[in-house]
């Protein structure tokens, strides 16, 4: 059923009516096509009846006349003479007077005498024309029967038959002339007849021919209707029927044809078909009438319906639909309809009843509601019981109330009251086995207990007061105990059921919040204690946490942290400056952000790449890689780490990257200077090994001058071995950061001077530039010489003759620069020449026995000095440059 029918009664009762309407329009409409056919039928029967009737009644009429005729002939032939034969015609034609003409022939079919008399000289003929010849033929007394067309009289039907002797001769024809209107005549009478009923009828009698041979219209006979008259011809072909047609005034009209036995003739009678079905017709109107009825009918109830009923109670559907709010009132077409004394008034009545009731109900909930809302709204005892007596006051008529509280011993005290005076607040103390207190009772018993107060058996402190009637009404919660609500009033008017009722529910929602509040405080106390235990541990972990994070933040090694879907949890300061991505660019994302970090700055990073996948995968967790972040070399340590819970489950990964380089280097170093060392002192040691030994040789004497030259090598190689051992020395200080340096104010030029004159060479042209007002330098004297004598040795060494020597101040240092006119250095080469052992594939220093040191030891000793030493070179001419700091400035001084 459609949403809309299925509620309103209205549409639904439409609905029934239209249904019903329909139903009886279309029976309606099939009984009128049953009854127009049995109608149509019973009217065709009738007709062909009709029609049927008059056939006989012709075919009777003309047999008839035959035998007349025939029992006339046999008459006349019998008579003696004309005179008898006309006076026989004559009785004859008296005696029928549908016959026009008799006639008297001969064989031949002459006629011999007539009645009436023809005059003298007039011939018969007839029409059709074969008639005598076929009297004439017939051995029977055949009669023939056709229309007789006689020059001189009307038409009309010609009836020969034969007369013959005993002996079966033919010995005379006697011919008789029917009149048409004669045969007309039953026709008209019964045309007649049914005009009367006021039925129009016609009725026609046709001959094989299709012309008229009967009809009450006179003027019309043998005239040919056969196009007229529908079913007619099947009517000749002995077809009985009925068919509709239009008749010659363009009406519709019902065609009944039946043949006319033996003569070949039809009868036709036709009637208008609005007559024939007169009483469809008839019904129709009938239906139409009943139709309008049922329309004006139906309207009228239903609006009487709708009007009384229907409306009505859509009204107070509507208006009872929602319970209104208590501030509405019953609207007034709800009271209309009440005064209605039938079903809809008492519906309307009831409906009213309900809805004050209702209101009633609800109004006592809502208060009830508010008030115990009011009360679950705080969490404060000694509030929540305060706001119950505020509440229960507004509640019921009582002039005052309180909640009575038991102590350890069960004793009730007032907790809180509300228009009692002080003196009953402090006074009232209500022990457990005083059970005439209608509290105490309450309190035991667990039901609400009440009382009219009076001085027997002696005046309490509650009549002392005033009051003269008191309920009790226990609350009493299963985990904060029990407490007792009181209420009294001035006037010795017990409690209604409903006030106590209402007071009940009202103790069943304050028990709640009484229990809540009580919880609370209890909980209250716990919850503050561990919330100080809380602070406690939280400013500890806090500290701890501090103190971690500070842990992890000065850790120059990396950590990282992933969970277990490999997302960076934590990366700390160390980590992003190894991989040189912001800690904001790792933390949140996957670890594999930092293995390509890695990955792009390591000297060979594919190597590193593949080395960290197999350590990630956990087949080798610890990995040293090379990286070479900005053309500087660093080697990182990784060690990769599960990270587990206390369960022992792992909950992510760790990563520890450590910058190894310095290690490493201190590794390189002593390694490469055991090898240099064992190769360097090889070398110095055969030669002295040898020259000694070949002076101890004692069968051979050596002049002095060749002991003097082997005594002379070991001593220079000694020398060599001595400032090897010094240089490994001091730069194994410096390794270990015990390089210490006797600072103390000093001359360039002098230290300059000392080391050319310890340097000089014969072949080689020392020239230097050093302005005379340069200040005092403050340095170790004694390294800054061997840091000078290294730089002209190297320049004796490399250089082509010429050595300069300059220097300058400049912005608070000294700036002394050794400049030779050597091949130069390749620029490839130029960065390590500081490097410990490192010497230059390129120039001349195949020639030079040196270790590689020189330089390394240089720039150990300058920055030792926190200054800086530098080289640089052309294909012509190396210049290496070093600074020297400047005293303090008050020890400052000009040379
Ligand atoms: P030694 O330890 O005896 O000094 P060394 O001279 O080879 O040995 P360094 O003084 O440290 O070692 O010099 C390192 C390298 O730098 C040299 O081997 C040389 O190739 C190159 N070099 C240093 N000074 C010059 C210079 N003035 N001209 C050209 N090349 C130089
Ligand atoms: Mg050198």
């Amino acid at each position: 059923m459609p949403p809309l029918l299925r509620h309103s009664l209205l549409y639904q009762l439409v609905s029934v009516y239209l249904l019903f309407v329909i139903v009886v329009l279309v029976g309606g409409a099939g009984i009128n096509t049953v009854i127009e056919q049995q109608q149509r039928e019973a009217v065709q029967a009738s007709d062909q009846a009709l029609a049927q009737d008059i056939a006989l009644e012709t075919n009777l009429h003309l047999r008839d006349s035959e035998v007349s005729l025939s029992t006339l002939g046999y008459q006349a032939m019998q008579a003696r003479n004309s005179q008898a034969i006309m006076q026989l015609f004559q009785t004859y034609q008296a005696a029928r007077n549908d016959v026009d003409h008799v006639y008297w022939l001969d064989p031949l079919g002459l006629i011999q005498s007539s009645y009436p008399q023809l005059k003298s000289d007039m011939a018969v003929e007839f029409s059709p024309p074969d008639v005598v010849p076929r009297v004439r033929n017939t051995a029977n007394p055949v009669i023939e029967v056709g229309i007789a067309v006689e020059t001189t009289f009307n038409a009309g039907v010609i009836i020969a038959a034969p007369i013959t002797n005993k002996h079966g001769t033919l010995v005379a024809i006697i011919a008789a002339s029917l009149s048409l209107f004669e045969l007309s005549d039953p026709l008209q009478a019964v045309v007649k007849a049914q005009q009367l009923q006021q039925h129009q009828l016609q009725i026609s009698i046709i001959d094989a021919r299709g012309e008229l041979v009967a009809t009450p219209d006179h003027s019309r006979l043998l005239q040919t209707v056969l196009d007229e008259l529908p079913g007619a011809d099947l009517a000749l072909q002995h077809q009985g029927n009925s068919q509709l047609g239009t008749g010659l005034d363009g009406q519709s009209w019902l065609f009944s044809s039946v043949p006319v036995p033996d003569i070949g003739w039809a009868v036709v009678v036709q009637r208008p078909a609005a007559e024939a079905l007169h009483v469809v017709t008839q019904l129709h109107l009938w239906l139409l009438t009943v139709a309008l009825i049922f329309t004006v009918g139906g309207l009228l109830f239903w609006l009487l319906l709708h009007g009384r009923v229907i409306r009505p109670l859509h009204t107070l559907a509507i208006q009872h639909q929602a319970l209104p709010s208590s501030e509405q009132s019953i609207p007034s077409h709800a009271t209309q309809l009440a005064r209605r004394a039938d079903e809809v008034g008492y519906l309307a009545r009831s409906l009213i009843r309900l809805e004050r009731d209702g209101l009633a109900k609800l109004g006592e909930l809502q208060t009830l509601l508010e008030t115990s809302s009011v009360v679950v709204g705080s969490l404060e005892p000694q509030a929540v019981v305060g706001k119950i007596i505020r509440e229960v006051r507004r509640l019921v008529d009582v002039q005052a109330a309180a909640v009575l509280l038991p102590d350890e011993q069960g004793v009730l005290h007032v907790l809180v009251s509300d228009g009692h005076n002080r003196r009953y607040n402090y006074a009232l103390s209500l022990a457990p086995e005083n059970i005439s207190s209608s509290a105490v009772l309450a309190l035991h018993s667990g039901q609400p207990v009440q009382k009219l107060l009076s001085t027997e058996p002696a005046p309490s402190l509650s009549y002392d007061e005033g009051f003269r009637s008191v309920l009790a009404v226990p609350i009493i919660s299963r985990h904060a105990g029990g407490v007792v609500l009181l209420v009294h009033r001035t006037q010795p008017q017990p409690f209604n059921q409903k006030e106590i009722d209402l007071l009940l529910t009202f103790a069943n929602y304050a028990t709640l919040a009484w229990e809540h509040a009580v919880l609370y405080e209890r909980s209250d106390e716990r919850l503050r204690e561990v919330a100080r235990e809380n602070a406690q541990l939280y400013q500890q972990a806090s500290e701890e946490k501090q103190k971690l994070e500070a842990i992890m933040e000065s850790m120059s090694d990396g950590l990282v942290l992933t969970g277990i879907d490999g997302t960076v949890l934590y990366a700390n300061p160390g980590a992003s400056s190894i991989t040189g991505l912001p800690i904001t660019e790792l933390e949140r994302h996957p670890i594999q952000v930092l293995y390509e970090a890695l990955s792009r700055s390591a000297m060979e990073p594919e190597e590193c790449a593949r080395k960290m996948l197999q350590a990630t995968s956990a087949e080798k967790p610890e990995l040293l890689i090379e990286l070479e972040p900005h053309a500087q070399r660093q080697v990182i340590h990784l060690r990769f780490f599960d990270v587990g819970d206390e369960a022992g489950r792992t909950i992510g990964r760790g990563l520890l990257l450590r910058d190894v380089t310095r290690e490493r280097e201190v590794d390189e170093f002593k390694t490469t200077l055991l090898g240099a060392v064992g190769h360097e002192l090889r070398t110095p040691l055969a030669a002295i090994k040898g020259y000694a030994s070949t002076l101890l040789q004692e069968d051979v004497t050596w002049p002095i001058e060749d002991q003097r030259h082997f005594l002379q090598t070991i001593s220079s190689k000694a020398d060599y071995m001595a400032q090897l051992v010094s240089n490994l020395l001091d730069l194994s200080r410096q390794e270990a950061g015990l390089l210490l340096l006797k600072r103390a104010p000093a001359r360039l030029q002098e230290i300059v001077t000392h080391t050319i004159a310890e340097t000089e060479h014969p072949d080689v042209m020392v020239t230097t530039r050093i302005p005379d007002d340069l200040p005092l330098v403050d340095i170790d004297s004694g390294r800054i010489e061997v840091v000078l004598r290294n730089l002209v040795m190297n320049a004796l060494a490399y250089g082509e003759g010429e050595i300069h020597i300059s220097a300058k101040l400049q912005e608070n240092a000294v700036i002394v620069a050794v400049t030779d006119n050597g091949p130069g250095i390749a620029p490839t080469e130029l960065p390590h020449v500081f490097e410990r052992f490192y010497r230059a594939q390129h120039g001349r220093q195949r020639h030079s026995g040196g270790t590689g040191l020189g330089l390394a030891i240089c720039k150990a000793f300058i920055e030792a000095h926190g200054t800086s030493i530098w080289a640089e070179s052309a294909e012509q001419g190396t210049t290496i440059s070093f600074a020297l700091p400047l005293p303090p400035s008050g020890e400052r001084r000009l040379t």
